[in-house]
């Protein structure tokens, strides 16, 4: 008893989950996400778990005992949001041959930083696609445990790439004999590290088809894993359970990977008609990070991204957001992902604008980082919606994000899993 009475006292005292307790919501305002209405005075009600158990007027919501709902009624509520390509462990400070003096350890530390700036600017699920040394699943496995404040994540572990593609890193000349820990070349090579990544906790494998902005000495439209390398690791991926984001800036690269069977396509830059067509015949997500432009070539440079970089994002920048509308016009299927850690964390609600800008109606940009989101998740019975037996992962704006959706980024509340994380509308 002696022994265990400490440790009682450790779980009731510091782990969150036990303080849940059922509660409410009530909302000015409430944005059916799904339809697009904007439903007037309606009441959230979620058991001890988070999960909802009742949408609807407040007139007839039925609260459970000695409950009083949280006071949102100046406010209009959404979905928590969902991005669908993050880095926490990563801070663009830490560019070019700076990120070369960063210890897996303080990448982990960076994480815990940056998942608490990204749940407390409303973004409650997070699909990070990439990270050093298995940080990211430690960091998932930390806030699941309720130790660590940050967003629900789903997390690929090292992404997988070629010999000096994308994925690699080619900063160090040949006799430090420097390879990136997802380096695999040949179908077989590639199918082992997929065995591996998802032996040490992934969710999902990222893969490097095409050459990037941010690497050293490649170029974003050139291929780099061939078709039957991705085939083998889309093929391995799903057997094992897991979908598969590609990195494809090129246009050769966004259609083979999606003649893979591979799920998203993240940066989709250079697709062009055919690749669309793919993309909508095969139900593949496009994922545009068309914010992080407008960072790179501001601020890029005294980040430490390389001058080469630069150059790169001066070329396809402007190329992607033509794409992006293109693809938007053309139908096909987006899903709302930042490449945040390129970029500033916790700043991911201002590609919105953006999204708006270049065509969408703010209630597409805001479908894209909910219910696509999370049916590119595999979570669709969890996130991305208010609705009955969901997480009740809820934020709340002043205004009305289907007009303005600038207002998203200065989220006001946010409530995940039934916790609220943020309440900045409380009468003061
Ligand atoms: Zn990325």
């Amino acid at each position: 008893m002696r022994k265990i009475l400490p440790v009682l006292l450790f779980v009731f005292v510091f782990s969150p989950l036990a303080f849940s307790a059922p509660g409410a919501v009530r909302c000015g305002k409430l944005l059916d996400v799904r339809s697009g209405q904007m439903l007037a005075d309606q009441t959230v009600v979620f058991d001890a778990s988070g999960t909802i158990t009742s949408v609807g007027s407040s007139s007839s919501a039925k609260l459970p005992n000695r409950v009083a709902a949280i006071d949102l009624s100046n406010a209009t509520c959404l979905p928590g949001l969902i991005d669908v390509h993050t880095h926490l462990t990563s801070d663009p400070t830490g560019s070019g041959y700076s990120s070369l003096g960063i210890s897996v350890p303080r990448e982990a530390i960076t994480g815990v930083k940056n998942a608490r700036l990204t749940v407390r600017a409303g973004f409650t699920t997070v699909r990070n696609v990439g990270a050093s040394g298995y940080t990211d699943i430690a960091l998932r496995d930390g806030i699941d445990a309720g130790e660590v404040e940050g967003p629900r994540m789903r997390v690929s572990g090292p992404p997988l790439g070629i010999t000096g593609g994308h994925c690699d890193n080619n900063l160090l000349p040949s006799e430090f004999h420097y390879k990136a820990e997802g380096v695999a070349d040949g179908p077989w090579a590639a199918r082992a590290k997929v065995r591996e990544t998802v032996k040490y906790g992934a969710d999902l494998i990222k893969v490097c088809a095409s050459g990037g902005v941010l690497s050293k000495g490649d170029q974003p439209g050139t291929a780099q894993y061939t078709l039957e390398e991705l085939q083998a690791i889309a093929e391995e991926a799903h057997k094992l359970g897991r979908k598969v984001a590609a990195h494809a800036h090129g246009t050769q690269s966004i259609k083979d990977a999606i003649r893979a069977g591979i799920d998203s396509i993240e940066h989709s830059s250079l697709i062009d008609d055919e690749g669309i067509a793919l993309a909508k015949q095969h139900g593949t997500y496009l994922v545009f990070d068309i914010y992080n432009d407008d960072f790179i070539l501001q601020e890029g440079a005294k980040a430490g991204m390389l001058p080469e970089s630069i150059e790169k994002e001066k070329k396809i920048g402007r190329l992607q957001r033509e794409n992006f509308r293109h693809a938007y016009q053309s139908g096909a299927k987006m899903a709302f992902g930042t490449d945040a850690g390129v970029y500033p964390h916790g700043d991911n609600a201002r590609q919105f604008a953006k999204m708006v800008e270049w065509g969408m109606k703010p209630i597409e940009a805001i479908q894209a980082a909910t219910v696509n989101a999370a049916d590119l998740l595999g979570w669709a019975d969890k996130v991305g919606a208010l609705e009955t037996g969901r997480y009740a992962d809820l934020i709340a704006v002043r205004g009305d994000p289907a007009s303005d959706v600038r207002v998203l980024e200065a989220v006001k509340f946010v409530m995940k899993g039934g916790t609220v994380v943020r309440n900045d509308l409380a009468a003061k």
